[in-house]
């Protein structure tokens, strides 16, 4: 069975980026599945604590019984995306409960995401989660730095983001942060931003963002850990192939799939199959055309 903490290790000595997709609604695990299948390709199912509280996965349990019927061994893998400790609504998470309840679920991988509290708080959460994930037998993915989109509100333009680094994490918090914290895996800030999902938002087309590459390798080695990048929808393309040489080796790709089944279901209303058959197209090419993963499973056992 393929362990998640070697296979993030092996494609990053083989040049190789995981990607995690995201399925905020439960039809959407099918599809997905079978494409990383048909690409022979190795890949990662995720769900987001907010994909169940503010869109259709339902809970951490439905997605995994979902995944469940269309795992296929040697090519996909179960992660559990943005646990926070203070919600994009900046409301306390119980995230001990609900990193429990995946270890028990069969997750294969979870995140905390205490990005959103000071830095000594970040870290006295993490190694928290860490413990209890290793205990569990299971990698974990850490943040530091903001990604920012997952708020309500207004987001300052994408350019300002950029030419001021905005949230950008800092060498020194990411060599500090990896030594103490016991993350496996660090998402890091470095121009990249997710995608909206406050309802009134979520369907707009995401500004295309940019990455600080030579940020990114200096975050590597100062961290020394797999880096992963968040909001990998609407990178420009260039950039994100850059970026894996610099140390990115899982990215997490949630809106462009999820706008994909969206906007089918707005063509054909109540065709699901309609929108799966969409998606997994769309996951197929990704994996093909923008990652060049297909037939990783043959170099990744
Ligand atoms: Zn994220």
């Amino acid at each position: 069975m393929l362990k998640t903490k070697e296979v993030v290790l092996k494609a990053r000595e083989l040049g190789k980026c995981i990607p995690a997709f995201n399925c905020p609604h439960v039809p959407m695990v099918k599809p997905i599945c079978e494409a990383i299948r048909d690409e022979n390709s190795v890949a990662m199912i995720q769900v987001a604590r907010v994909e169940w509280e503010k869109m259709s996965s339902q809970s951490l349990e439905r997605i995994a019984e979902e995944y469940g019927k269309y795992k296929s061994e040697g090519h996909t893998l179960l992660h559990l995306d943005h646990i926070p400790a203070v919600d994009e609504d900046f409301k306390k998470v119980d995230y001990m409960d609900l990193i429990g309840r995946a270890l028990k679920a069969g997750f294969q991988s979870v995140m905390i995401d205490g990005s959103r509290l000071p830095l000594d708080e970040n870290i006295a959460v993490t190694s928290e989660a860490a413990a209890a994930a290793h205990e569990g037998g299971v990698p974990i993915e850490a943040e530091l730095g903001a990604v920012m989109g997952h708020e309500a509100g207004e987001m300052p333009p994408y350019d300002e983001i950029f030419a001021k680094k905005m949230g950008f994490t800092k060498l020194d918090e990411a060599a500090r942060f990896a030594k103490e914290a016991g993350c496996d895996w660090l998402s890091v800030a470095c121009g990249n931003i997710h995608g909206r999902v406050a309802e009134a938002v979520r369907n707009q087309k995401k500004p295309e963002a940019r990455l600080d590459v030579e940020h990114i390798a200096d975050l590597y080695k100062a961290a020394g850990i797999p880096l992963v990048l968040h909001g990998g929808s609407g990178v420009k393309h260039e950039c994100v192939l850059e970026a894996i040489k610099a140390g990115i080796s899982k990215i997490n790709v949630g809106t462009e799939i999820r706008q994909t089944y969206e906007f089918a279901l707005e063509e054909k209303p109540g065709d699901i199959e309609y929108a799966q058959k969409k998606v997994y197209e769309r996951t197929r090419d990704y994996i093909r055309n923008y990652l060049y993963n297909t037939d990783l499973a043959d170099q990744i056992k």
